[in-house]
């Protein structure tokens, strides 16, 4: 497939003639790369059952692991779910655009392979005036998921999605770094207590106090898990951002961790492997969120076979959700030291 590259900065003339012929792909059911503050997505009309599955095809993704529809109009929602409320309409006034996205009682507007089959739906309005502008222009709401084949690091960098869905997909724009780096926090509406289920920059105690009632987090995340575990969130079992490279976490005091970390990569370079380190300062988790998934990518550039990670603070919520992708990246794999 021939897929075309729009390369857009700023929304100056000609850009907006490049999201416009992107909106028409979208429009007339073709799938699309696009930036967020987040990560990159890869779009396609989320009311379209036709477009929706080509999402699935490109990325490779379990049919059963449903997609976050974006928006860039809160009117859209009316039309998305059946239990638009208050609640909702003050997590939108304060969030979006925003990395934040709810799960709500999906309408039957949303076709079922939107939702992965589920009767809830998962919403989203991006920060990002390219998203926003694409969104606005294709007239319809935008189901996207990760723009990275299934199970590789998120995209956060433009040639990052032209690696992975370049000859697989209508259109790519590409607008330099996300801001954010790692996806949004996912918060469940759909039941008595809000529940996040996939931990992001927005934290639990912002949601909270804004909805003026307590959240909580799945007590699922960041657990390591036996084959007994059922998700409450389909994507949580499937293996996600995994490198080529072998990865390990090291948790424990900071010393002992640097220590351990600098003896096993001596052993292991003296057995012949490539070893990559990542350590991250408690000081600057905005940062490793940003980073991570470069970081991951640019390890299997280098051929590295083994990363040795150290952990991150799991009691600052930033560092907890950066901590909850580097899990996955390392197959749960965590020694104590
Ligand atoms: P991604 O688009 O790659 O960021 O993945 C979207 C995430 O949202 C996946 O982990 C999905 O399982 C989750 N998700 C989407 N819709 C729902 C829903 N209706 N209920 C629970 N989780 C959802
Ligand atoms: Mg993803």
């Amino acid at each position: 497939m021939k897929t075309l590259i729009y390369d857009v900065r700023e929304l100056n003339d000609d850009n907006l003639k490049k999201i416009d012929e992107a909106a028409i792909i979208l429009r007339n059911g073709g799938v699309v790369a696009f930036p967020t503050e987040t990560v990159y997505g890869l779009g396609a009309d989320a009311l379209n059952h036709k477009a929706v599955s080509k999402i699935y095809e490109a990325k490779g993704r379990p049919s059963d692991n449903p997609l976050i529809v974006h928006i860039s109009d809160l009117e859209q929602c009316y039309s998305l779910t059946d239990g638009f409320n208050e609640t909702i309409e003050k997590l939108a006034q304060h969030f979006w655009p925003g990395p934040l996205t709810i799960i709500v009682p999906k309408s039957n507007k949303v076709p079922d392979i939107t939702t992965g089959g589920l009767d809830t739906v998962a919403i989203r309005m991006p920060d990002h005036p390219v998203a926003l502008e694409l969104i606005r222009r294709a007239g319809c709401p935008v189901a996207a998921p990760s723009a990275n084949i299934s199970g590789k690091p998120s995209p956060t960098k433009g040639e990052h999605v032209v690696e992975d869905m370049f000859g697989r997909i209508d259109a790519i724009i590409t607008s330099g770094d996300c801001k954010v780096g790692i996806e949004s926090t996912i918060l469940d509406l759909s039941e008595d207590v809000p529940t996040i289920l996939r931990p992001g920059i927005l934290t639990p105690e912002e949601l909270s106090k804004v909805m003026g009632k307590e959240v909580i987090i799945d007590p699922a995340i960041n657990k390591i898990r036996d084959k007994d575990f059922v998700p409450k969130s389909p994507g949580m079992k499937y293996t996600h951002y995994a490198p080529n490279a072998e990865m390990i976490i090291f948790q424990g005091e900071k010393e002992k961790v640097i220590t351990e970390i600098e003896r096993v990569k001596e052993q292991k370079e003296k057995e012949g492997y490539k070893v990559g380190i990542m350590l991250y300062d408690d000081q600057s988790y905005l940062e490793a969120a940003h980073e991570l998934f470069a970081q991951l990518r640019e390890f299997d550039k280098q051929n590295v076979d083994l990363i040795l990670a150290g952990a991150l603070n799991s009691d600052d919520s930033i560092g907890f959700a950066v901590m909850n992708r580097m899990l996955k990246s390392a197959g749960y794999i965590v020694v104590k030291v």
